[in-house]
């Protein structure tokens, strides 16, 4: 066996030792904080309110930069509904959001799985919860009545915002759509044994939004800073 040979077998072994150790799209990203990710999310927001894209990140190069690796910078957790794609409303491209979109931006075990996963195996450093104006899922949980097919078990995981708001002044929609995200970022926050441990060590930050379906506009719940 040639040195060459032996040097591409050793460099091989490292290489595979390393894929295997860490995985593809498992190496944080430097200077990256929970604080700078939000603040790029309110700039490409910004420029949605606008309809100034700048489009990042959506050539060809960046396409196959992607096959073997990812590094998204934040996870987003919104609703189904086919007007609030977060890549649109924040201005992102392929590869940067990490996201999990069910009707009403409700937490059972599958969609905190994913979230797990983006928090502490991509190193995701922001976790955005966002409902909407007009959410029709929560509106359906308000108006009550039977649900056809499985959409009782959604429904079933929105009623505590919509109990916790009953009665309460201005739009009971827009209530139990804010609430509801508050809820759920709470749960998200104190969610053991993987997010609630990377939120106390300061590795994960969760904050509430809510988007408007008439301005573009993403409402930072208050906690937010
Ligand atoms: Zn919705």
């Amino acid at each position: 066996m040639t040195i060459k040979r032996l040097f591409n077998l050793a460099i091989g072994s490292l290489l595979f030792c390393s894929l295997a150790i860490f995985g593809p799209g498992q190496k944080r990203v430097d200077g990256v904080t929970a604080d700078s990710v939000l603040a790029e999310l309110k700039a490409g927001n910004a420029h949605h309110i606008a309809h100034r894209y700048q489009h990042p990140h959506e050539t060809a190069t960046r396409q196959r930069e992607l096959v073997s690796v990812q590094h998204p910078h934040a996870e987003v957790l919104s609703c189904a509904d086919s007007r609030v794609p977060p890549e649109l409303i924040f201005d992102q491209g392929l590869g940067d959001l990490f996201i999990v979109r069910v009707a009403g931006n409700v937490v059972s075990d599958i969609e905190l799985g994913s979230l797990e996963y983006g928090a502490e195996h991509l190193h995701v450093a922001l976790l955005v919860v966002m409902g909407h104006q007009h959410c029709g899922a929560v509106t359906a949980a308000i108006e009550g009545g039977e649900a056809a097919g499985h959409i009782g078990a959604l429904i079933d995981l929105l009623r505590p915002a919509v109990e916790k708001t009953r009665g309460l002044p201005g739009d009971p929609v827009e209530n139990a759509v804010k609430v509801n995200v508050e809820m759920v970022v709470k749960q998200l926050r104190t969610s053991t044994p993987v997010l609630a441990e990377l939120v106390s060590h300061g590795k994960l930050k969760v904050v509430g939004a809510v988007y408007s379906l008439e301005t573009g506009r993403v409402t930072w719940l208050p906690d937010t800073p």
